[in-house]
C-alpha cells in the first residue's frame, strides 16, 4: 500500500500521475486540515475536497479549488443581496460543502469523507490527518490573522513573523496507516502549513522513521511554483531552497526528489538523505505528472 501526504495543489498535480499508474485500491491519501474553517456557514476543507475532486477527475485544474465548470449564482446572488463571501465558492462545489456541513453534526470529519469519497466514485481512501477543530494563526506586520484572512483577503502581502498552530490529535488509526505503508510519499506541497502539520502530529514522525519514504521537494531554483511557502519558510528560520526542505524532512526521508535545476544542491544533499534523485518536477500537463509519478514510485511500480 502507497500512503501520499498531501495539501490542495502540488501533490493533487502529483496524484494524477500517480493515478494513471497505480490501481486505486493500491494507494489512500492522508491530508492536511490545518486550514479548514466556516465560511458562508459551511464547512470548507479545502485540501481535502481539493484531492477529493483530484481524485474524482472533476477538479478545476486552473486553479486548484472547487470543481470544474461549476456556475457561481449562489456566490453572485450573495453579492447582490450585500452579504459578500470572502471564499469564491462555486454552485457545486457549495452542495458537496453544505452535505459535508450536515453529515458532521452526525459524524466526526473522516467518516463524512468516507461517505462523500464513495459518492463520488472514489475507490481510494481519503482521510483527514484529524477530526479535530483546526486553528492556525499567522502573526504578521498587519498583526496576527487566520489562514484565510492572509492568503485571500490580503492576498499574501503581508510581511510574516510567525506561523502557529494549535495541537490536535492524528485520525483514530493514522499511526497504523503509515506503520502499515510499503511506501511513504510526501508530496511537493508547502512543507509549513500543509506537510508541517501532519508529520508534527503525536506519533507520526516516529512512525515515518520506521517507513520507506520518498519525498519531493515544492522549491524548484530557490522559489515555490506557487502559494506563499517562501514566506512561511523563511519567517521560520528554514531556507527557501529544495536543500531547506531536505535539512526538514532528512530524518525520515529515504529518498528526495529534487529539479534539475537545483542540480547544484545535489551532494549536499546526499549528506543528508540516502537517495537524491535529479529530474524535472515541473508538473504542467499531463505527461510530467505521469513522469514525475513514474520516478517517485520507483521499484514499487
Ligand atoms: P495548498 O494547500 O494550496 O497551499 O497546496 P500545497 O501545499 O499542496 O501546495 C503548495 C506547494 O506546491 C507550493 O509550495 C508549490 O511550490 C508546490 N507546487 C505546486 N505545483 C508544483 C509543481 O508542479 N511542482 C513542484 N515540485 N511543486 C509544486
Amino acid at each position: 500500500m502507497i500512503t501520499i501526504l498531501s495539501g490542495g495543489t502540488g501533490t493533487p498535480k502529483l496524484l494524477q500521475g500517480i493515478m494513471e499508474l497505480v490501481e486505486p485500491e493500491k494507494f489512500r491519501v492522508i491530508v492536511n486540515t490545518v486550514e479548514n474553517s466556516y465560511f458562508s456557514g459551511v464547512y470548507v476543507a479545502a485540501d481535502i475536497d481539493t484531492v477529493m475532486y483530484t481524485l474524482a477527475g472533476i477538479i478545476n485544474n486552473d486553479t486548484w479549488y472547487g470543481i470544474k465548470d461549476d456556475t457561481f449564482i449562489t456566490h453572485e446572488t450573495l453579492k447582490e443581496i450585500k452579504c459578500p463571501e470572502t471564499l469564491k465558492i462555486g454552485d457545486r462545489d457549495r452542495a458537496i460543502k453544505i452535505q459535508k456541513t450536515l453529515l458532521m453534526e452526525q459524524y466526526s470529519l473522516s467518516r463524512v469523507v468516507d461517505i462523500q469519497r464513495k459518492s463520488l466514485g472514489i475507490e481510494s481512501q481519503i482521510i483527514p490527518m484529524s477530526n479535530g477543530k483546526s486553528n492556525i494563526t499567522i502573526e504578521t506586520n498587519q498583526g496576527k490573522m487566520d489562514f484565510h484572512k492572509f492568503l485571500v483577503e490580503k492576498q499574501g502581502m503581508p510581511e510574516v513573523i510567525d506561523i502557529k498552530y494549535d495541537p490536535v490529535s492524528p485520525t483514530p488509526g493514522l499511526i497504523e496507516l503509515i506503520e502499515d505503508s510499503d511506501m511513504i510519499i510526501i508530496g511537493p506541497s508547502n512543507p509549513i502549513t500543509s506537510i508541517g502539520p501532519i508529520i508534527n502530529l503525536k506519533g507520526i514522525y516516529k512512525a515515518l522513521k520506521k517507513t520507506y519514504v520518498v519525498g519531493i521537494s515544492p522549491i524548484i531554483a530557490d522559489a515555490p511554483v506557487s502559494g506563499p511557502a517562501a514566506k512561511f519558510m523563511h519567517a521560520l528560520g528554514h531556507d527557501v531552497s529544495c536543500l531547506g526542505v531536505a535539512k526538514m524532512y532528512a530524518n525520515f526521508l529515504d529518498k528526495f526528489i529534487i529539479d534539475r535545476k537545483d542540480n547544484a544542491y545535489k551532494n549536499k544533499i546526499e549528506r543528508l538523505i540516502p537517495e537524491v534523485v535529479v529530474t524535472n518536477t515541473n508538473m504542467n500537463n499531463i505527461g510530467e505528472k505521469k513522469s514525475l509519478a513514474r520516478t517517485t514510485l520507483g521499484e514499487i511500480l
